[in-house]
């Protein structure tokens, strides 16, 4: 009983979530796989436990607060701070902190153990997440604090900024809003099926019913129609 009841709290949570700006945690990600969240196209459910997942990663991001915020050597200047408005794109930091001499951004990620043991370096799309704080934020240093959720270990890295590496991921989005726009569905990633995004995407299925490059969406939208009404 409370199994069903649980799951269908978090299941009713992603119904209709159709996107309408970009998460600052998309920049540098499959652009096709962004355009079809906006589009509400057809997606695989997620489970019910990797949605709590997500929730338990709010938990750990507290935890990890807690000390940073009663110390005296590290000064939490604000937490969970959102970036100023803009058009292209949303996001909230965990953080800024100062440590008397410079400001930090303060970006926490948690991970299973054995990811957690292999990271000997930062991960891609989390610099980049960071990289775009560091920029709507003006400050030029960034730490990415990585958790253990199974053993609470703790690396972190310190990133700094880097000035082209922000203009072509803040390009990207300008090219792919225009997509968007005008219905243009985005080229596959060129390693598809075998990147580490299509195995988590929600939207591989549709993904293979397209061509590899751009393509119009409602070619293949009409592609989808048909084949769900043959399979009903
Ligand atoms: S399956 Fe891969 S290439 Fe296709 S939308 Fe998803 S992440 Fe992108």
């Amino acid at each position: 009983m409370l199994k069903e009841l649980i799951d269908k709290y978090y299941l009713d949570k992603q119904k209709d979530k159709e996107q309408k700006s970009f998460y600052i945690s998309e920049a540098g990600k499959c652009a096709r796989q962004i355009f079809f969240k906006f589009k509400n196209a057809p997606r695989r459910e997620m489970e019910a436990n990797i949605l709590r997942l997500f929730d338990h990663g709010d938990s750990i991001h507290k935890l990890i607060m807690k000390p940073l915020l009663s110390t005296r050597d590290i000064h939490v200047v604000c937490s969970e701070i959102d970036i100023p408005p803009q058009e292209l794109v949303r996001g909230r930091a965990d953080a800024i902190i100062s440590d008397g001499r410079n400001l930090y951004v303060l970006d926490i990620k948690s991970m299973n153990s054995m990811i957690f043991r292999n990271l000997t370096k930062p991960k891609e799309e989390n610099i980049n997440q960071i990289q775009l704080y560091l920029h709507y934020f003006k400050i030029p240093r960034g730490i990415l604090l990585y958790v253990d959720k199974d053993k609470l270990g703790l690396k972190e890295f310190t990133v700094l900024y880097n000035k082209t590496q922000v203009e072509k991921l803040l390009s990207d989005l300008s090219v792919l809003k225009k997509d968007i726009d005008s219905n243009i569905v985005p080229v596959r990633l060129p390693d598809y099926p075998g990147n580490w995004q299509c195995q988590y995407c929600q939207f591989r299925q549709i993904c293979g019913l397209g061509a590899a490059s751009k393509m119009d969406w409602q070619e293949l939208k009409e592609k989808i129609q048909r084949i769900n009404s043959s399979e009903t």
